[in-house]
């Protein structure tokens, strides 16, 4: 058995934290390669030590005196955290390196990566493990995309001939020989990577909560943690915000069939969530998970006879795309189509759209509906059950919610509801309470 584990930056934000991180890797000698990020907040108004960085790198940039004075924050953080574990390991020189290639101006990415860079030196020497520079196995290519055959290909054989080795998330090195990072976050993407490249049994993502939940808890008191969920069911999740993991993170793994496990460095007992390719495992309750986002404009689009005129959708797809707005979803009555798109990204662009669709699709009338919310209620359990879509019916029309949109994709995996962004909270509320509390 073998696994990567990968800890976020509050897992590694002090000393104390770096000890619970030793302490779960020894208590599994499975746990061969280690993928930390840069230490992360202490206390809530506390900063992370990768937005130090980038201020940093923009006061070096604009030629400001302050920019000594956060290098020497950054610096203390790690010296806090080397003289807690009690090592006997100096970081001077390689900040005399980051010094220089701040005042060279060697980009915010290279700025932003020595916080896990660092991290994984001082990672390494407590744990006696290797230290494996990212920039040495993970690439980009020329247009700044990830390059993941050739990661794959100088990874695997790299880890081929290293039984336990700590290699820094977030970031990685292009043709040019200049550092990039993936987004924000992107550690869960090396942990990914790396997972893949070793060909290991289970990928550990360690954060500070016991996995993903069924609801926002902001929104829903002390909902119940997802145990087992799949790749599918969390993309849908993830995409309408619930955030526990890097977007990005679940596909090289889930090529290989290797499982991620989210735990928590707090609580290491707990079982956290398991996520899967597939699993015969039945789900708690119907639905798995609710996720939501607010925030959207429906573009409602009438014509008569819309129904038996070809390529009416087309045409009228055609003006979002050639104003770069990107659709959420379309549903569409027989003389009407509706078009949801986020709200930000429309406005700035209304007035071209609407001209356009009038001047393409010639449509009878156009309205606009600003405000509303997607609710995605989601559950590989849905497929097996009737009266799913009944049920958030009843819940909602119990709640005195008016349902703006419904709609089932045809894997049966979620329903996706649209209401107002002042019933979104509500929203999610009731459906929680008919499908987790009271099934
Ligand atoms: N340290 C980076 C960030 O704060 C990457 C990560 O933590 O995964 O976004």
């Amino acid at each position: 058995m073998k696994k990567v584990v990968k800890f976020g930056g509050s897992s590694l934000a002090s000393a104390e934290q770096f000890k619970k991180v030793g302490d779960i890797i020894h208590a599994d000698d499975s746990r061969k390669y280690v993928v930390p990020s840069a230490p992360g907040k202490r206390f809530s108004e506390d900063t992370k030590v990768t937005d130090l960085l980038y201020k940093c790198y923009d006061e070096a940039v604009a030629g400001q005196k302050e920019y000594e004075k956060v290098l020497e924050e950054i610096k203390m953080r790690y010296k806090e955290i080397i003289a807690g574990l009690g090592l006997k390991l100096s970081l001077d020189k390689e900040f005399e390196v980051i010094n220089e290639k701040f005042l060279n101006r060697a980009g915010s990415d290279y700025a932003a990566s020595r916080g896990e860079y660092l991290n994984g030196i001082v990672m390494a020497n407590y744990l006696g493990y290797e230290f494996i520079d990212a920039a040495k196995v993970i690439f980009f290519d020329e247009d700044g995309n990830f390059d993941a055959e050739k990661t794959d290909r100088v990874l695997s054989r790299k880890l081929e001939g290293v039984e336990r080795a700590v290699i820094p998330g977030f970031y990685g090195v292009c043709p040019n020989g200049a550092i990039k990072t993936f987004s924000r976050g992107g550690s869960d993407v090396t942990g990914s990577i790396v997972a893949k490249a070793a060909k290991v049994d289970l990928y550990e993502n360690w954060t500070d909560v016991s996995g993903f939940l069924t609801a926002d808890p902001r929104i829903v008191n002390n909902p119940e943690s997802i145990k087992i969920i799949t790749y599918k069911e969390l993309r849908e999740l993830s995409y309408m915000g619930a955030t526990v993991l890097h977007e990005d993170a679940i596909f090289p793994v889930r090529q290989e069939g290797i499982p991620i496990n989210i735990k928590n460095t707090n609580a290491p007992e707990d079982e956290g969530t398991l996520i899967v390719g597939d699993t015969c495992r039945k789900p708690s309750h119907t639905i798995t998970g609710i996720a939501g986002k607010k925030g959207f404009t429906a573009v409602n689009i009438e014509k008569d006879m819309m129904n038996s005129e070809i390529g009416f959708g087309r045409k009228v797809l055609q003006v979002f795309e050639d104003c770069g707005i990107s659709f959420e979803h379309i549903p569409s009555g027989i003389d009407t189509m509706t078009v949801f798109v986020h709200q930000t990204e429309f406005e700035e662009k209304e007035q071209k759209v609407l001209s356009g669709i009038n001047r393409l699709a010639k449509p009878d009338a156009i309205d606009l509906e600003a405000d509303l919310a997607l609710i995605a209620v989601v559950g590989r359990g849905m497929k097996s059950n009737h009266g799913t879509a009944a049920k958030i019916f009843e819940a909602l029309a119990k709640s005195d919610i008016n349902i703006k949109m419904i709609d089932q994709g045809s894997s049966e995996l979620n329903i996706i509801i649209g209401v107002r962004n002042e019933d979104f909270e509500k929203a999610i509320r009731a459906i929680y309470e008919i499908f987790v509390f009271e099934e």
